[in-house]
Formats: C-alpha cells, sequence, structure tokens
C-alpha cells in the first residue's frame, strides 16, 4: 500500500465538567463525547524522502490566520510519534482538507491527529491495537485518544480514560460558530480563578443519553466551561436562544467554545433552524449534521 485516506470527525460534548486538577497542572474531567457528521479528510501518502511534509486545502473553512503547515501542525506530530514508535525510515506526505471550524471546541486538530494514527497504522499494515493507538495519542493531546474510536464515550482522567457508551446516533444536531476563536488553554486556566462554577449533573447526562431521551438531556446537559466563556461571548448565549427558539429540544457550547450546537427532533427542523441562523447573520459557520454512533461505518 503507498497510500490510506481517512475521515478525521469532529465531536461536541453532550456534558463536559471539570472535577480536579493533577499536580502536574492537567485538568481532570467527566465529559460525553459525541461524534458528529463534520469532518475534514485525511489523505498520507508515503515518500522516498524521510521528511513528513502537510498541504492544507481551506476549502471548507473561513480562517484569518492559516494554520501552520509545519512541524507543530498535529497531523505532523502525529505521523512523528507513530513513525517513531515502528521504527519507519521513509517520510510521508500529509493532504489534509480542513471542513472542521478552528479553535472551536469541536476537537478538528486532535481528530487529524488520530486520523493520521489510524492512517500509518494501516498504510504499513502495522497492526497497533486501538489501546495502543490511543496511547500513542495521548501524547499528542488530551482529546486525541477519544478520536481513535469516536462514536458516543464518557472520557474521564484528562480525557484518555474512555467508557463506551450506548450508541447516540441519527439524532439532528445544528452547529454554528460565530467568528471568534477560543483558546482551550486559556479557558481552563480562567476557570481556575473563579468562585462560582456551576457544575453539570453528569450521572444524569449519562443516563439520558443512554435511553436517548432527547428532553432528559436537555434538561440536565451542560457545560462547566460556559461559565468562562459566556460571559466573555454572550454571542454565545445569542446563538442557543436563538436555536431555542428556532425548535431545539436543547442547545449548548461544546468545549471550551465558542461554538453552540442545539439538538432537534427532525431534520426538517434542524435545516430550517440552520437558515434562520445563516440569515441572522451572526455566525461564520453554520452546519446542519446529524450523530454518529460509529466512525466506521
Ligand atoms: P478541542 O475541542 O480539542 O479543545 P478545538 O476545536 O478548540 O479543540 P482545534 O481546532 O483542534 O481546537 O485547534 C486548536 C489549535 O491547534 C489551533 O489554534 C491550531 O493552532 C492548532 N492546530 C494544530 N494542528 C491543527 C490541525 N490539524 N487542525 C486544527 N488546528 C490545529
Amino acid at each position: 500500500m503507498e497510500q490510506v485516506k481517512e475521515k478525521a470527525y469532529a465531536k461536541v460534548n453532550l456534558g463536559l465538567d471539570v472535577t480536579g486538577r493533577r499536580e502536574d497542572g492537567y485538568h481532570l474531567v467527566s465529559m460525553v463525547m459525541q461524534t458528529i457528521g463534520i469532518c475534514d479528510d485525511v489523505a498520507i501518502y508515503k515518500t522516498k524522502d524521510p521528511n513528513i511534509s502537510l498541504d492544507i486545502d481551506y476549502g471548507g473553512v473561513h480562517l484569518a490566520t492559516p494554520l501552520s503547515a509545519g512541524d507543530d501542525n498535529l497531523c505532523a506530530k502525529a505521523a512523528r510519534v507513530i513513525s517513531e514508535r515502528l521504527r519507519i525510515r521513509h517520510g510521508y506526505f500529509i493532504h489534509l482538507t480542513k471542513r472542521i471550524p478552528v479553535a472551536a471546541g469541536m476537537a478538528g486538530g486532535s481528530s487529524d491527529a488520530a486520523a493520521v494514527l489510524r492512517g500509518i497504522n494501516r498504510l504499513e499494515e502495522a497492526g497497533l491495537s486501538t489501546e495502543e493507538l490511543q496511547e500513542l495519542a495521548l501524547e499528542i493531546g488530551a482529546d486525541v485518544p477519544y478520536c481513535i474510536q469516536g462514536g458516543t464515550m464518557l472520557a474521564e482522567g484528562i480525557g484518555e480514560i474512555l467508557t463506551a457508551m450506548g450508541a447516540f446516533d441519527d439524532v439532528p444536531i445544528l452547529v454554528a460558530k460565530p467568528p471568534e476563536g477560543v483558546s482551550t488553554a486559556e479557558v481552563y486556566h480562567a476557570l481556575d480563578a473563579l468562585e462560582e462554577i456551576h457544575h453539570p449533573d453528569m450521572k444524569a447526562v449519562r443516563t439520558a443519553v443512554e435511553t436517548k431521551d432527547l428532553k432528559g438531556l436537555a434538561d440536565t446537559m451542560g457545560n462547566v466551561l460556559m461559565d468562562v466563556t459566556l460571559p466573555r461571548h454572550p454571542v454565545v448565549g445569542q446563538i442557543r436562544d436563538m436555536m431555542l427558539e428556532q425548535g431545539a429540544v436543547g442547545s449548548m457550547m461544546t468545549g471550551s467554545g465558542p461554538t453552540v450546537f442545539g439538538i432537534y427532533k427532525t431534520w426538517e427542523e434542524c435545516k430550517s433552524a440552520a437558515e434562520y441562523i445563516r440569515g441572522s447573520g451572526i455566525c461564520e459557520t453554520v452546519m446542519a449534521t446529524k450523530t454518529i454512533g460509529d466512525i466506521t461505518k
């Protein structure tokens, strides 16, 4: 095999809580992660030249500053990590087609990195197990282990302790991102300085997700990072209110934001809400999609 293609799916958090901090400063979390149908495409080619090179196609993303296509891109980092592990001597050329909004709380970079790990494992017929890929993934970032398998999962620890949950698939989801980007590291840092924090009831969120109880999820879903991002970016609240007015069963910010998602009962309602929010002009990206239970299908 000389080349492989992988899809790198975005995620939303159906629930996100921060439960503590490790001595090394990493935050301990409890997150219900859910893959959605928005994806980047990653094509990986073997090269004789031992370097790792990257080319990015921005067909689907608005970016004021292009992403680095150098060594610090998470695709290049992932290729380096797995090459070292497999003692590969040749290089790779990676073509990335970006559609997932950047710095948006949708794990775009993490998912690209996971796709490169899966792709090179297949390309080299290396036979690394999911657990082995997840171990490598953690060297790149806390959300990368989840992105190896995707689907509906509870992520604990710093994000690396993963428990598969009953698939919450085929649920219409509307995703809307205002023009600003948010730095995940900065939001976690600011959370530490807050005196009052609203912790969601993660057990209730998990039960609602496992029983596919949309109303129950709407009543319990919560994201502790909204305590930081909402006051800084009031547009997040505006988008959430618009989604609810437009028939969403529930609406919330994903990750550290500023992207907001809404859960809809029907695809028609989801598409019509997308048109309404697009028409408001306050969002840079508005996408109607569905949850995905299994990324291998
Ligand atoms: P998360 O939800 O995991 O916190 P995010 O969606 O908020 O992530 P990303 O889009 O993954 O954020 O990007 C975070 C930063 O990572 C970007 O600002 C960018 O500089 C860097 N980055 C490196 N490689 C990539 C990549 N392939 N795609 C996107 N961002 C990348």
